[in-house]
């Protein structure tokens, strides 16, 4: 027979079981979630390979896709589609992209970069523009200074240039890759998962700066660029990484 110690027991039990099962540690959501990506943003971003400054190859998607290749070493691979954000030799080199160009490749850059590269096939973008090129979403976004000048009142990246980011959706995941810009208003309205953001200085975003970007990005994970090969030091990157509130992968230099 229960006594009513025993009934009160079972009931607290049972209730204290519930308050376990609402209360107790979550394994989705919440701000610990942010350090974990999803299976899907993981793979994606280790296809990411960082090749110095912001020269990046991605393989995924089935494809081989270079973001401003320069300086490369050794034997690259092919190139389905290279994307390239401006004119400056440093992100757009004809000889890198000759080097991983081959019957096939497609090119998508802003028009003063394509006067550097004739006779190939390419695609001319202006901030804005929102193309698909070998079933890819391909959004190019602007990129400028705010206060990184050349010579008074001349900004390294005018804003007239219409320099380019660019927005790539491969295997469902968005990867922004900024060129060489500030952090600028623009960014609010930039949706991406993994973000490569120049953290040099100078020319572009300091570390600090960056940190900036990446608070109004908020993406999964950000991957610092812009240094390596003579501008900028692993320092600047290291930087950014211990002052980022959200996950920064720094990538070995390929
Ligand atoms: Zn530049």
């Amino acid at each position: 027979m229960l006594t009513r110690f025993m009934i009160q027991s079972i009931l607290f039990g049972a209730l204290f079981g519930l308050f376990l099962f609402w209360c107790g540690p979550s394994t989705a959501g919440g701000a610990g979630a942010a350090s974990q990506l999803s299976a899907e943003v993981a793979r994606v971003a280790d296809s990411i390979h960082w090749l110095g400054h912001a020269s990046v190859r991605i393989d995924a998607g089935g494809l081989v896709v270079y973001i401003d290749p320069w300086q490369l070493g050794g034997e690259p691979k092919k190139a389905d589609l290279v994307l390239i954000t401006h004119d400056h030799r440093d992100h757009c080199s004809p000889e890198d992209v000759e080097a991983v160009f081959r019957e096939g490749t497609e090119i998508v850059t802003i028009a003063a970069a394509a006067e550097k590269l004739p006779g190939k096939p390419v695609q001319i973008v202006t901030p804005g523009d929102k193309i698909t090129v070998k079933g890819l979403s391909i959004e190019a976004v602007p990129a400028y200074n705010l206060n990184k000048f050349r010579s008074p009142g001349v900004p390294f990246h005018p804003k007239e240039a219409l320099h380019v980011g660019f927005v790539v959706t491969l295997d469902g995941v968005r990867i922004y890759h900024s060129g060489d810009t500030d952090c600028i208003p623009e960014m609010k309205d930039v949706r991406a998962d993994i973000v490569l953001l120049p953290v040099s200085g100078k020319y572009v975003m300091t570390a600090e700066e960056a940190v900036k970007a990446v608070e109004i990005l908020r993406p999964a994970l950000a991957i610092p660029m812009h240094v390596g090969r003579g501008i900028g030091s692993p320092e600047d990157a290291e930087r950014f990484r211990e002052l980022s509130p959200l996950p920064v992968r720094v990538l070995p230099m390929e």
